[in-house]
């Protein structure tokens, strides 16, 4: 299995130069990469903006709305990519279109490599619970790909929030729920383990082998304390430390 799994996030040069070498090493094998723009509802200026980012890095990416037959173009095509935005639109459309198994079983048992960033690092979890969108639209299922046994949440962001009410204002406390504490409600219903992902970070994997890059991530079990992990760390299928 071959997969590179991001928050998002790439607002300055040196985050963009990263996200390209990632992507480039990533399907570095590939000729053709699919391109899910599902999480989006602009299907072809999502994709056409994605082709202008990823244009120079060796592979030529395709909109998989573009194919009349979505199943026989995962199995034509050398490597996935699922666009981040609102997750649930995301997941709607992949289970309408029976897209489930088939992505899953190409990156697990043909190893298709798959990139995914936020939304689409979201998917490639068991499920979509940990994500931070609203649900705007109802979904046949929260199960997702299941790439990886753990669940992600993307964006995140330890403590609490300040913020400004312009440029010139006061940093004032927000005094809202943290992200710690949403991630803690899931675990008063589900024992999966949560890797918090901060703006910038990714997840190269390979088969039960983690490397975390470009910034830090926290690591929240139930009932533990959360453990938080600079870029460098390499995390099994269980998130401890290899
Ligand atoms: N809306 C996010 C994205 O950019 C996903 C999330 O925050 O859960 O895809």
């Amino acid at each position: 299995m071959k997969a590179l799994l991001g928050s998002g996030g790439i607002r300055t040069e040196e985050r963009r130069i990263l996200y390209q070498n990632l992507m480039t090493e990533n399907f570095d094998d590939c000729k053709r990469v699919i391109f899910v723009p599902f999480a989006s509802n602009d299907y072809d200026g999502y994709t056409t903006r994605m082709q202008e980012f990823t244009e120079d890095l060796g592979y030529e990416l395709i909109g998989l709305h573009e194919f009349e037959d979505p199943l026989s173009a995962i199995e034509a095509m050398d490597g996935i990519y699922v666009g981040g935005g609102n997750t649930w639109l995301l997941v709607k459309e992949l289970h309408e279109q029976s897209l489930i198994e088939p992505i899953r079983e190409a990156v697990l048992e043909r190893d298709v490599p798959y990139a995914g960033i936020s939304a689409g690092a979201n998917v490639a979890c068991p499920s979509m619970q940990t994500t931070n969108d609203m649900a705007i639209t109802m979904v046949p299922s929260f199960d997702t790909f299941g790439i990886v046994p753990f669940q992600i949440n993307p964006h995140y962001h330890p403590g609490g929030i300040w913020y400004r009410e312009d440029e010139e204002g006061a940093i004032v406390q927000h005094f809202g729920e943290t992200r710690e504490r949403r991630i803690n409600e899931f675990h008063q219903m589900n024992d999966t383990p949560v890797i918090g992902l901060y703006e910038g970070s990714f997840l190269r994997c390979t088969d039960n082998n983690y490397e975390l890059v470009g910034n830090k991530a926290a690591v929240i079990r139930k009932g533990e304390e959360t453990i938080t992990y600079d870029p460098g760390i390499i995390l099994r299928n269980d998130l401890t430390t290899a």
